[in-house]
């Protein structure tokens, strides 16, 4: 029997797991914070762990980490690792150092089945999700390889954010998320705060809602379009899960959510939905029907980090602000987001890792590349 790997429990996991041994959850607890807290990938480290509980797990188990394929360091600090995840496939895990906070930007899927326009890895097709161990494992390894690298004393973190924004849709890969999301929040494990960990997702109504009840953390919906007819071409979810439903969901999500906001992406795409009448439209989106009550949100624009097959280009600066500006001048707080990494390819949607597409999402995309007028919102 091939050896289970720890990095796939959450702690009542490992609870049930090491009971399975004939332990008690005390000591689960002292394995899960080796593992999580200090780093340690053997057990004979483990130094006040119980011996026979070291010998059993030896053989029995393992902390698995990734295999890495290379690193990057781009000149503003951001760090980009390629981690091998076999088969041919390879994901990235990006590190966003700021003056107050590390962020992490973490991988949920080796592709993305999805298939947004504009995205590099839904450009790349699907293989298959990552097991919990490997999104947790990520974390796992960027913590403590920073740690030292970064010569932090103790009880210093080096990654105080975590945002699912790497490569996948972590909302289809529901099962394995939710058990990674529970050990970046637990206090044995990296203690992060819910507002400081944060889903992105183009939409998978559902399991926002079951998000929502399990396990409620910051939530990041990537809007990119004010109408279905716009939204259906760019991020093809959008025709199973249209925008009614999606700002439904928003709306009870915030009934839980460690934040009184949600935060809209969007990806400002050059003459496709970036003219101040579009920023009307989402004026008119998050209003609701009634223009009864607004779902409480900010809006993130992105500048589009192009990429060769895409065939889009990035919105003018000018026309980001003056889109800015229509939604700050109805109240809505808007950011633009500083691009990060991108002589490196770390920036959003630059991400491609490396995939085997078992889906055949390659041949999809080779349609005409398209350019809209806002008054027709139709793609070809
Ligand atoms: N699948 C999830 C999370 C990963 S994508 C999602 O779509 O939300 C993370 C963010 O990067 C999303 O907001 C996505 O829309 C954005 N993005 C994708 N491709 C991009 C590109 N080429 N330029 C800028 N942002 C991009
Ligand atoms: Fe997938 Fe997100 Fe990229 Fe869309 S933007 S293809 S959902 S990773």
């Amino acid at each position: 029997m091939s050896p289970v790997n720890l990095l796939d429990f959450d702690l009542d996991g490992l609870a049930a797991y090491c009971e399975g041994l004939g332990e008690k959850r005390f000591r689960a607890v002292q394995l899960f914070r080796w593992i999580h807290q200090k780093g340690a990938a053997d057990f004979t480290q483990m130094s006040d762990l119980a011996k026979s509980l070291r010998d059993k797990l030896a053989g029995a188990a393992l902390i698995q980490p990734l295999a890495q394929i290379s690193e990057q360091a781009s000149a503003d600090g951001t760090i980009k690792w390629l981690f091998d995840v076999g088969n041919g496939d390879a994901v990235e895990t990006v590190f966003i150092p700021e003056d107050d906070r590390g962020t992490l930007c973490v991988s949920s899927q080796a592709g993305c089945a999805v298939g947004c326009r504009f995205c590099s890895t839904g450009h790349q097709g699907f293989s298959r999700n990552l097991s919990t161990g490997e999104i947790i494992a990520q974390l796992w390894f960027a913590e403590h390889h920073l740690r030292q690298r970064l010569k932090l004393g103790v009880g210093e973190r080096a990654i105080s954010n975590v945002v699912m924004m790497g490569m996948g849709e972590p909302l289809q890969n529901y099962t394995a998320l939710v058990p990674a999301l529970r050990t970046m929040l637990d206090d044995h494990g990296y203690g992060l705060s819910r507002r400081r960990v944060t889903v992105s997702t183009s939409g998978v109504v559902p399991m926002i809602d079951r998000l929502r009840d399990d396990c409620p953390v910051a939530l990041a919906v990537s809007l990119h379009a004010p109408t279905d007819g716009l939204r259906d071409q760019l991020v093809p979810l959008n025709r199973k899960y249209p925008l009614a439903e999606l700002m439904q969901s928003c709306r009870s999500y915030l009934a839980a959510a460690p934040r009184d906001f949600i935060t809209f992406e969007y990806c400002m795409l050059d003459g496709v939905n970036d003219a101040p009448e579009q920023a009307r439209q989402l004026i008119a989106l998050v209003a609701g029907p009634r223009a009864a009550e607004r779902v409480p949100c900010k809006f993130n624009l992105i500048p589009f980090n192009p990429f060769p097959a895409s065939g889009l280009k990035r919105s003018p600066r000018d026309r980001v602000l003056a889109f800015a500006k229509v939604l700050q001048e109805a109240g809505i707080v808007t950011t633009i987001r500083k691009t990060r990494g991108d002589d490196i390819d770390a920036a959003c949607g630059q991400l491609a890792g490396e995939v085997q597409d078992r889906t055949n999402a390659q041949k999809r995309m080779t349609r005409p590349v398209i350019r809209i007028e806002p008054s027709t919102q139709e793609l070809p």
